[in-house]
Parts: C-alpha cells; structure tokens; sequence
C-alpha cells in the first residue's frame, strides 16, 4: 500500500467543448491536447444545448448579471460533451483550460492560446469531485 498523498486516483470529469470550440473547427485540436497529456475519453457526444439544459448546467449562475447571455451563447449551435477519466483529471483539465477570462488565461492554456472572452471560452471543466458528479448525472446519466 503507498503512502503517497498524490498517488494515481482515477477520477472522472465532464467537459464541454463549448458553440465557439465547435464554430471554429477547434474540437479537434482541443480533444488532443487532453489525449496526448493521457487522458482517456470514456463517452462523447454532439449536444445541441436547449435552455433547460443550460439553465440546469449552470444551476449555480443562473442568477447572475452575465447568465442571460451567457445562456443564448451556450445554446447558439452545437457542443460536445466528454467525460474524461485520468489521475487527477479535475485539477489537470481545469489547469489545462487556464483561467475563465481568457484574456487573463496564461499561455500554453488552452483558452490562453486560442480564446479572448470572459464568455467564450472554448471549454469547460468541472470545478469539484460533487460538481462532476453532478454534471455527470445531468450529461451522461448512463456513466453516473
Ligand atoms: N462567464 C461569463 N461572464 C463572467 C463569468 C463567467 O460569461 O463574468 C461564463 C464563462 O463562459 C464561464 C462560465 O460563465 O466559463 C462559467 O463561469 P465559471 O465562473 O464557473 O467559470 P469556469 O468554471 O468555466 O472557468
């Protein structure tokens, strides 16, 4: 048994490769820079997003001054949603995704590099193990 605090735990995350990833032909691009780092893709799917489902996604924003158009871009054209599995995936992906207002986002990240919009900004990543749980029950209930 190891005693090391960040030994490999598998751990699942729901991303979504938001209109502007799909718009700009970048789905690609995005999903290898998560397979070449060793994530796994576990279930994929092309969603068009209704509010409802937005509304439920972003349950916790839902009140906000930035949630209505923040809604009307989420629901603009398709998505794709994946479930990734890997060590630590939640941190890795929410690192590797860089900060939510891409203009702030570090290079190397993937809005740093490709994105300059606090609200469209390519992806999204769960932020905890609950919030994954929960967009995973939402997104990919055959997986839950
Ligand atoms: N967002 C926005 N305006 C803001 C803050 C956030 O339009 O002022 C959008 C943006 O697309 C972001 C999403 O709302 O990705 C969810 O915000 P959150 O703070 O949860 O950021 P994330 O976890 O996506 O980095």
């Amino acid at each position: 048994m190891s005693s090391d605090p960040v030994a490999a735990a598998p751990q699942r995350s729901f991303v979504l490769l938001k209109p502007d990833a799909v718009r700009r032909g970048l789905v690609g691009a995005i999903l290898s820079r998560f397979e070449s780092r060793g994530l796994k893709i576990v279930a994929m799917d092309l969603r068009y997003v209704d509010g409802d489902l937005a509304d439920q996604h972003y349950a916790e924003h839902v009140e906000r001054d930035f949630y209505p158009p923040l809604r009307t871009f989420v629901t603009s054209g398709p998505s794709v949603a994946v479930l990734l599995e890997g060590d630590q995936v939640i941190e890795v992906v929410r690192t590797m995704n860089g900060a939510t207002d891409a203009r702030k986002a570090a290079p190397g990240t993937i809005r740093g590099d490709w994105a300059l919009s606090n609200r469209e900004n390519l992806v999204h990543g769960s932020d905890s193990a609950e919030s994954a749980a929960r967009e995973i029950a939402l997104w990919f209930p055959d997986f839950a």
